[in-house]
């Protein structure tokens, strides 16, 4: 909800609706009050967060995305540099870092890496060491004026991660992909089950062929879990928005809360996970 607001008043003040996205999300970035999002997130195995971004344009077909980035305070204006100020649509690691650095992005000292490393090396050879646990996205669509549609996300990805891990949230199609024709869809949970289901150009494509927003989420949690070894404890939720508005969300093994901003008033609402039929 404070991202939904945020991009909202931006708008209003008259920023674009890509503004928006990146004005939203950069302040759950800041915030850390995701508590999976940005620097203040989810450190890996080794113990530092390594961040994954992605913005997709619409009208343009624009795309930026980064993975797998260390130091960089808003992985959300590195991905969008991407795709303003590059040739390419993805940079991962010491790459993306780099990139993000010579576009002058606000970043952290990290000097300290290579120790954490070295201790996580040591951590690993002890297998009652626990690794960290859980793991959350923000996602963010903008329908502006013009019926265009915008959508980003940013993630420290799943805690505990290996380093090097890319989650779901960078990839589009999977994480987030935005069809201007069409509509909208993102993902949440643990990113492997949805990067292997391409979830979210699934979703889209359902909603192409007439599916409501809602009946296009709830589908793609019954197509996986019907598949997937893990049935409906797969951990994924999903959330869509199509050309005309119309929202969508469902989740399979857990609740969890979206945010609706229209006129400049928003609501949060909650998704029950969807029961096997
Ligand atoms: N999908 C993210 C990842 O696996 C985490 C999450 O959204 O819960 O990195």
């Amino acid at each position: 909800k404070l991202a939904v607001d945020a991009a909202s008043e931006s708008v209003a003040a008259g920023g674009s609706a890509l503004d928006g996205i990146e004005v939203g999300i950069r302040l759950i970035e800041s915030l850390g009050s995701d508590g999976s999002v940005g620097l203040a997130g989810r450190p890996n195995a080794a113990g530092y967060p390594q961040l994954d971004a992605c913005i997709m344009a619409g009208p343009t077909r624009g795309a930026g995305s980064v993975g797998g980035m260390e130091g960089i305070v808003h992985p959300i204006t590195a991905a969008r540099r991407v795709m303003d100020s590059s040739k390419h649509v993805m940079l991962v690691g010491e790459g993306a870092r780099w990139f993000a650095l010579e576009h002058g992005l606000e970043s952290v000292d990290v000097s300290d890496l290579d120790a954490k490393k070295a201790a996580w090396v040591e951590r690993e050879q002890d297998p009652a060491e626990p690794l960290e646990k859980g793991h959350d996205t923000i996602t963010l669509w903008m329908l502006d004026g013009n019926g265009d549609l915008f959508g980003g996300c940013s993630t420290s990805g799943a805690g505990g991660k290996l380093p090097g891990r890319v989650g779901d949230s960078p990839i589009l199609g999977a994480g987030l992909f935005v069809d201007n024709e069409v509509g909208a869809a993102g993902a949440t949970g643990v990113g492997e089950n949805v990067m292997r289901y391409s979830a979210t150009t699934v979703i889209v494509e359902m909603m192409r062929q007439g599916m409501h927003p809602q009946e296009a989420c709830e589908a793609m949690v019954h197509r996986i879990a019907a598949v997937d070894p893990l049935g409906y404890q797969l951990d994924v939720c999903f959330i869509a928005i199509d050309k005309q508005g119309r929202t969508g969300a469902a989740a399979s093994n857990q609740r969890f809360p979206f945010a609706v901003g229209l006129g400049g008033r928003s609501e949060v609402r909650s998704v029950e996970a969807v029961e096997r039929p």
